[in-house]
């Protein structure tokens, strides 16, 4: 090849590289090229501090424990996966990582974090080929408006890291119009019995289910949805999901 030759395919060998620069999802330094991680090595440290949070059930860590917390209604719920507090707006990594998780699209982060639930769901999901993994729907306007369903992403992100079926179970009517954070516990819990259904036929006989979700606070959806699927015949639920938001009344700083 030719000195001309040679200068032309190194420039665009680099290309990928020069288009696409990983940045850490919290500090936005840049990372190297091909970076499998979402956080920089300082934010990564700084996030694994956050999973040491306290479990307000038994008092241990929360990312190693199954508890639920102790106020959720009754839906036959007793396994839980959770791997740190949600404080919205504050300047914890985690915290950064939902808003990023939600509001963007990103491969890697979507695998991260996917991989982080994977980890203590993998003592439970011991044959894969029992177990689907489906998600809450986000409402059609939210949807709308970021042009993808996070918990869709992290819930085919979890079944690929997993072994598992994906399945998409649950569908949500578009009457909403009325925001869920501004509603009380009671509301919420009736907002939500309306605002789901079951895909038409769907037959869940025997299988068990990892409901997967990014934050929960006060259950509302993720019970709504699990009694749903006890209907439509699972054989067990379970729940996972990154961040439980403290309650005064179940959580001890
Ligand atoms: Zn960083
Ligand atoms: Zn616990």
């Amino acid at each position: 090849m030719s000195h001309l030759g040679n200068w032309l395919w190194n420039g665009l060998r680099a290309l990928p590289d020069l288009l696409y620069v990983p940045k850490c999802a919290f500090c936005a330094t840049r990372m190297p090229p091909g970076s499998k991680t979402p956080l920089c090595p300082i934010c990564r440290t700084r996030y694994e501090d956050e999973k040491e949070a306290t479990c307000p059930a038994c008092g241990g860590r929360m990312s190693d424990c199954l508890c639920t917390p102790p106020d959720l209604p009754s839906c036959g719920v007793h396994r839980m996966v959770k791997l740190f507090r949600y404080l919205p707006a504050s300047d914890e990594v985690s915290a950064q990582m939902i808003y990023h998780l939600k509001h963007k699209n990103l491969i890697t982060l979507q695998r991260f974090l996917a991989d982080e639930l994977a980890k203590p769901l993998s003592g439970l999901v011991e044959q894969p080929e029992e177990w689907v993994i489906t998600y809450p729907p986000r409402s059609v306007s939210a949807k709308r408006r970021d042009g993808f369903d996070h918990a869709a992403a992290l819930a085919k992100a979890l079944a690929k890291g997993l072994g598992c079926a994906y399945l998409p179970t649950l569908v949500r009517e578009g009457h909403a119009g009325i925001e869920q954070k501004r509603l009380s516990r009671t509301a919420r819990l009736t907002a939500a019995k309306e605002n789901y259904t079951v895909r038409q036929g769907l037959f869940l006989g025997g299988k068990r289910v990892v409901l997967v979700d990014d934050v929960m606070t006060t259950g509302a959806t993720l019970v709504a949805s699990a009694r749903l699927l006890r209907k439509a015949g699972a054989k067990e639920v379970v729940f996972a999901v990154l961040a439980l938001t403290p309650s005064k009344k179940s959580y001890r700083e």
